[in-house]
């Protein structure tokens, strides 16, 4: 018999053929009712900070900075780009739940770095039809962060955006740089 994929073989079983992976995590998620703890927390993050990250998920964004529940909110998307959906999160997360520091997160090896139409054909050819949106592609990870910042520093909505600060996550060694 073949050897199994590596990423197979780090994959939780599918314990039943007739059930799909997110069974199995709603499962999990009702063992863990059990020993839930955290009820009593407020809304507020208790750190007022907001992180805006890429969604990858090799980047956990609470081992990262050894957040706990109810410390910070953490807004992602693909490339950690501050879209208008983005900014209205932010805008929430500061006007009625007091936060104040922003961090912006992007990555080495992010799926977005390259060329907005190489990446729209790649799209529209799995999905066969053109994506309604800016997919957000960027070829210069440190220079897509600085736009990001300078989106955060300029706008209007937001009470502490002048503060916001950049960084580039390196997947390949678990370093954190910030983007001056
Ligand atoms: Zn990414």
């Amino acid at each position: 018999m073949a050897a199994a994929p590596y990423f197979a073989s780090l994959a939780r079983p599918v314990s039943d053929i007739q059930k799909t992976r997110v069974d199995d995590l709603v499962a999990y998620a009702q063992r863990q009712e059990s020993v839930f703890t955290a009820g009593d927390l407020p809304a507020p993050p208790a750190l007022a900070v907001a992180i805006v990250a890429c969604m990858d998920s090799r980047i956990d964004m609470f081992r990262l900075f050894g957040l706990h529940l109810g410390e910070a909110h953490v807004i992602r998307n693909a490339g950690g780009i501050v879209t208008d959906d983005v900014m209205r999160s932010l805008t929430l997360s500061q006007a009625l739940l007091d936060t104040r520091e922003i961090m912006l997160i992007q990555h080495t090896g992010c799926g977005l770095i390259g060329h907005e139409d190489d990446l729209r054909q790649r799209v529209a050819d799995a999905t066969g039809t053109e994506p309604a949106w800016e997919l957000g592609a960027f070829t210069d990870v440190e220079a897509s962060v600085r736009r990001q910042l300078e989106v955060l520093h300029e706008s209007p909505h937001l009470i502490g955006g002048k503060s916001a600060r950049g960084f580039v996550y390196e997947v390949e060694t678990g370093r954190l740089r910030e983007v001056g």
